[in-house]
Parts: structure tokens; sequence; C-alpha cells
């Protein structure tokens, strides 16, 4: 198979920028060039905005059942290009291809719930207050978006967005990430070939603080959706906000792991094993403080490290591989300074810990114990493969430390006491919390986060209201 360069998509054309301008795409397991993606100027979003404003006119009066018949042709056609899809993710990402092959099977089950909800779009009946008056309220889709995408999921981050602004009837241009961008590229040319209108769906690369500030602040775009850091969502918000732009705001997180003194602790290790380390841990709501019973602590940290150890690090492309290269070489280097940081300040390595070999972005499964509150790893989100484990006495101590950063996504819960669950679920301060099994995110489920986690939901019926705007119409029946 080959690694296509990636250009850019304007009113329903495939394009190069318009001064030509392009940026190289590197393998992350061996630092090689493999590649290169279109780099929009200002003269193409100009363009593309043009072309989202009259795609939202043609998309929004498509009815819903036929909008979801377009959303279901691309599903299929992510379906049937799996293969491919997967082989492009894993070249560009470096995830093992098992995991870039299912991200794109999710993607497009993600498509096929949108496509049905896209029918159950209701408004309401209000009862009048008079006889002679009927209250409506409808729900209008919000207009054209501009969407913002990362790397870790190019396909799966991208796709929520999509599929649930299409299916509201809003037209979106997206932004996707230079470093991963024939994911996302693939991802939206199932819906070109579904044969949605021309501009309906836009995608440009280039300088993301460019384009974010030219794309918020035009008059076309009436929402802004993001997923990434928290200091750049902030960012995006407060311009979102000046320009009154309404958002959805999906950001870090540093998932607390509270494992109670009646879990089975090898259950536990190996389930949280795999939830740490899938996408060499560069996962918004991945498993990263583990806060676990003293009487169960040593036994729980032998089997984490046995599980960390079994991962055979490699190509994404190789069949053994379960465990890939980090993205970027900047999150290779953020790995080497936490754990720095952590032993300088008195944690013990239990495994792991180190760069492997010379040439792309290897770094191996790491497990920190002891590993003090006020460590990095312990305050920053890591997006890497790094377990920070620290003991606790009482469930009080746990849910505190759980709660003491300003992140709230995901939290993870492991114990037998159906008591000890429901106090959990009513005091921990998260948007996800998944007890006794570290749950993927299935579509039909609200995804998003509290605090400074971010605003508005990815999934559920939430999601896609989220692209929509009340409009109460009152009639006076003459
Ligand atoms: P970053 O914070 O600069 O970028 C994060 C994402 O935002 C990237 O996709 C980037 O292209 C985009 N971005 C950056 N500045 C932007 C701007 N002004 N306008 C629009 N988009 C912009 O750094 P990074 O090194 O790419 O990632 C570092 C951190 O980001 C990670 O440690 C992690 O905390 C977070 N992150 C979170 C997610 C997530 O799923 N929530 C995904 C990727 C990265």
């Amino acid at each position: 198979m080959i690694y296509p360069d990636t250009q850019l998509l304007i009113d329903g054309e495939w394009c190069d920028a318009a001064d030509g301008r392009t940026l190289p795409v590197l393998d992350p397991a061996t630092g090689g060039t493999i590649g290169c993606v279109a780099h929009a100027a200002i003269a193409d979003l100009d363009r593309a905005l043009e072309a989202a404003a009259r795609g939202f006119l043609a998309w929004r009066d498509v009815p819903a059942i036929e909008r979801g018949q377009a959303l279901r042709r691309a599903a299929q056609l992510m379906r049937e290009r799996a293969d491919a899809i997967a082989y492009v993710l894993t070249r560009e990402q470096g995830k093992p291809l098992a995991e870039a092959l299912a991200e794109t099977h999710m993607a497009a089950e993600v498509i096929e719930w949108f496509a049905e909800e896209a029918r159950r779009l209701y408004g309401r009946v209000v009862p009048p207050r008079q006889l002679s008056v009927q209250q409506l309220v409808l729900r209008d889709p919000v207009g054209p978006v501009a969407a913002f995408t990362p790397w870790n999921f190019p396909i799966n981050q991208a796709v929520r967005k999509v599929a649930a602004a299409l299916a509201a009837g809003c037209s979106i241009l997206v932004k996707a990430p230079e470093e991963t961008p024939a994911a996302p590229a693939a991802l939206v040319r199932a819906f070109v070939d579904a044969g949605i209108p021309a501009g309906t769906v836009g995608l440009v690369f280039g300088d993301p603080a460019q384009i974010s500030a030219h794309l918020i602040a035009h008059p076309v775009i009436r929402k802004v959706t993001f997923t990434g850091s928290t200091p750049v969502g902030k960012q995006l918000a407060a311009l979102a906000g000046a320009h009154m732009k309404r958002v959805t705001m999906e950001l870090g997180g540093h998932a607390p792991v509270i494992v109670a003194e009646d879990a089975d602790v090898a259950g536990v290790a190996r389930a949280s094993a795999a939830a740490k380390f899938r996408n060499a841990g560069q996962i918004c709501v991945a498993p990263t403080r583990f806060l676990v019973h003293e009487s169960i602590h040593d036994e729980f940290v032998r089997e984490l490290v046995l599980n960390a150890r079994s991962l055979t690090l490699g190509h994404g492309l190789e069949a053994r591989t379960t465990l890939g290269p980090l993205a970027n070489a900047r999150r290779l280097a953020a790995m080497e300074q936490l754990t720095r940081d952590a032993v300088q300040r008195g944690a013990q390595l239990a495994t792991g810990g180190a760069r492997v070999g010379e040439q792309g972005n290897f770094f191996s499964p790491t497990v920190l114990t002891g590993v003090p509150t006020d460590a990095r790893a312990f305050n920053d989100e890591p997006f890497g493969p790094i377990a920070a484990v620290q003991r606790f006495r009482f469930l009080d101590e746990a849910i505190a430390e759980a709660n003491r950063l300003p992140y709230g996504l995901a939290g993870y819960a492991f114990t037998q006491s159906l008591k000890t669950a429901h106090l959990l679920s009513q005091r921990l301060e998260l948007g996800l919390l998944w007890i006794n099994q570290p749950a993927p995110a299935w579509p039909e489920l609200p995804f998003g986060g509290v605090k400074d986690s971010g605003f508005g939901s990815e999934g559920g019926p939430e999601a896609l209201e989220a692209y929509t705007s009340t409009k109460t119409v009152s009639v006076l029946c003459l």
C-alpha cells in the first residue's frame, strides 16, 4: 500500500493550496518523511468559508431521513475501505494496525448512530395560555461549523464532529491535524463519495493559530468545536466568546483510578494496563493517577508491572506490535521530563522510564510508584505511557485526591461494594465514570468533561442538540 499526499477539500474539490505550500508528514516509528500535506493560505480559507455558507443552505433543506441515508453510505464506505484507511492511520500516527482498524470501524458506527439520530431531532408543542394560540419549539441547525481536531485519534475525534454536524443539517469546515492528515482526509472522502453537496464538508490544514483566528472570527461560522489541550481550548473559547459563537470543548484530562480494598487485583491490573497503554497512552480519558488501597498496593503494582512488561514495542505495521511509538517527538521529550521529575521528587521507577532505540519516538511502558502529589506526573496530563501510583488508607482521601485537579474528564473505580460504587458516583467531579471496566466511548453515550476538561458533549442526543438552536414560534390562530 502507498501512503498518499493530502490535499485540501474546498467546495467539493480536492486541491493544492493557492500558493502551492506543503508541510512534510513523518512516520513516528522511523522519523522519516512519508508524504506531505497542503498548507492553506488565507485565500484558501476564504474560498472554503464561502463554500461552507452555500453548502449549509443546500444541506439544511435536505430532509433528515435523506441526510441519514447519505451518512449511512459514508459509513458503508468507511467499512469497505477500512484496511487501506487503517494502513494510512498507522503510518502517520504510529498506533498498532489492529487499533487503527478498530478506530476506522468505530467511525462507521458513530456515523450510523448519528444517521439514525437525525430522524429524532424533535421539537416541542408547549401548552398555550390561550386556546387560540399555538406554541412550537423548533430545532434549527446552527449553521456552518468550524471544527479543530487533534492527532491522537485522527479519525475518531473528527467523525464525532462531522457526523453530528451533518446529521443536524449544518455544514462543517474541519481543520484537521497536520501531523496526521491522510486518515481524517479518508474520513472526509467517504462523506464526499457518499454524495453530500459540495461545500457541506470542507477540510483544511496549515498554521493552526492562523486558521482558528480566521475561521472563528469570520461571520459565516456559527459554532466552534475543538478537541485538544486545555490551554489551547481556553484560547479558542475566549475567541469564540468575543465573537459570540457557541462552543463545544473536549479538552484534557488526568483520569484518577480508585482501586478499593475489595477489588480483584489481577483483573484490575489487566484492565488498567490495557486502557493505560492503548494508543501509547495518548488518550484524553487514559487512566493516569492510580490511587490504590494500601492493603493491596504491592500486589497491584506487581501485576501492573507484569502487564506493562508483556507489551511488545514496535512499528505499528508489524503484526506482533502491541505498543507503537509516540505520535511526535514532543511527547517523547515530555515523557522523559515527567519521569525525571517524579524520580527527583522521591517516586520509584517500577518499570520503564526511558526512550527505546535511537530512531522513532519509542518510550517504554512506565510505572512509577510512591509518586508524591507535587510531582508533575500527578498534575500535568502525561498523554503518554506513564502510570503513576499512590497508595491510600481511607476512601475519602482517594476521593479528595481524585477531585483535587482542575481536570474533570474521565475516572475509573474498581470495587465489589455497591455502597462504594454509589458513593463514588455521587462524589467524583467527572464527565465520565467507569466502574469495574474501562468502557469504550460508545456513540450513544454522552462524552465530555467538566471543569477545565471542557464543555458540552460529543456523544448521545446531547451531541446532536449542540449543533442546533431552538426557535420558539408562537402563533395566534386567526
Ligand atoms: P498543543 O496544545 O499545541 O495542540 C493540541 C491540539 O490543538 C493539536 O491538534 C494542535 O494542532 C491544535 N492547536 C494548537 N494550537 C491551536 C490553535 N491556536 N488553534 C487551533 N488549533 C490549535 O500541543 P500538542 O503537543 O499537539 O499536544 C499536547 C497536549 O494536547 C497533550 O499533552 C494533551 O494534553 C493535549 N491533547 C489532547 C487531546 C484530546 O483528545 N483531548 C488530543 C491531542 C492533544
